[in-house]
Parts: C-alpha cells; sequence; structure tokens
C-alpha cells in the first residue's frame, strides 16, 4: 500500500516552499494543495513505500499500510525518527503492540565525513579509488596478496 497523509494532522509544513515530504520523497510523488495546506501522495501506484516521508513528517501525519497479505488488516507499523535511532511501534491485529530501537548512525551527529575514507587519494583522477594505475584492484586491509 502507498503512503497516505492523513489530512487532519497534516499542517502543510506551516506554508514552507516546499514540504518535508516534498523534499524527501525519491519519487517526486508527494505534492501540497496550496489551497487546504495539505500534502498528498499524487501518484500511489508509483510509491515503493519507502517510509522516508513518514519518518520525515514533522506531525506524523503519513502513513504507509502494509499489503494485506503480509500485514494483516488492523495492524500497522510506524517509524519514529530520533537523532540516534529509529523507534518502530509494530501493531499486531490483536492490539498487542511492541516497540523495536535501532541506531541509525555511528558518528554524532554532523560529524560524519565521507572523505575520510579517502585521504590521500587524488580525488580528480578518472580511477577508482580503490584501482591502481595498472588497472589492478588495491587488496582490502584483510586480504592477502
Ligand atoms: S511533511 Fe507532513 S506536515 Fe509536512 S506537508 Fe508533508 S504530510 Fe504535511
Ligand atoms: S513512501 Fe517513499 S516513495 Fe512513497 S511517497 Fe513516501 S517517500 Fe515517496
Amino acid at each position: 500500500m502507498p503512503s497516505f497523509v492523513i489530512q487532519e494532522k497534516c499542517d502543510g509544513c506551516k506554508g514552507g516552499d516546499k514540504t518535508a515530504c516534498m523534499y524527501i520523497c525519491p519519487n517526486d510523488l508527494m505534492v501540497l494543495d496550496p489551497n487546504a495546506m495539505k500534502a498528498y501522495n499524487q501518484e500511489p501506484d508509483q510509491c515503493w513505500e519507502c517510509f522516508s516521508c513518514v519518518k520525515i513528517c514533522p506531525t506524523q501525519a503519513i502513513e504507509v499500510r502494509g499489503y494485506a497479505d503480509f500485514v494483516p488488516l488492523g495492524s500497522s507499523i510506524m517509524p519514529m525518527m530520533g537523532t540516534e535511532d529509529v523507534m518502530w511501534t509494530c501493531k499486531f491485529r490483536n492490539g498487542l503492540i511492541k516497540r523495536f530501537k535501532f541506531p541509525i548512525r555511528t558518528t554524532p551527529e554532523g560529524a560524519a565525513n565521507a572523505y575520510d575514507d579517502l585521504k590521500g587519494k587524488d580525488l580528480e583522477s578518472e580511477l577508482l579509488s580503490t584501482e591502481e594505475a595498472d588497472g589492478r584492484t588495491l587488496p582490502t586491509p584483510q586480504a592477502t596478496v
């Protein structure tokens, strides 16, 4: 099932140029109705249920409900983003609720550096970072040559 917006909870991200769900959707599916100030999924059949919009929505106005063959009716899965982890709340159709917390980062917020592993590399080179000029691939630290 694709994402859908619970209209009562959506505040249109308070009228910003681009709402959070529009910003995050990798498929550009979310749009804002400027008159109602409510977002909606403009092409539900193109939604791949990645949950990105669900996670980023500041008012928890978006839900993705799983297909009935593997998520029975009446159940739901809802992520709640934290700075260090995501808390998933799984509600079973008999009312049982279970929560799982998964870490989402290994460095303090704002400290990740994508170039750390590339120190000393020629970033202008057309070679891959693990590729030698003679075409060999550099061994990983664990590999024996
Ligand atoms: S992110 Fe949430 S509150 Fe903001 S426009 Fe989208 S559905 Fe509405
Ligand atoms: S679940 Fe993913 S693909 Fe579907 S509308 Fe949300 S962000 Fe886009």
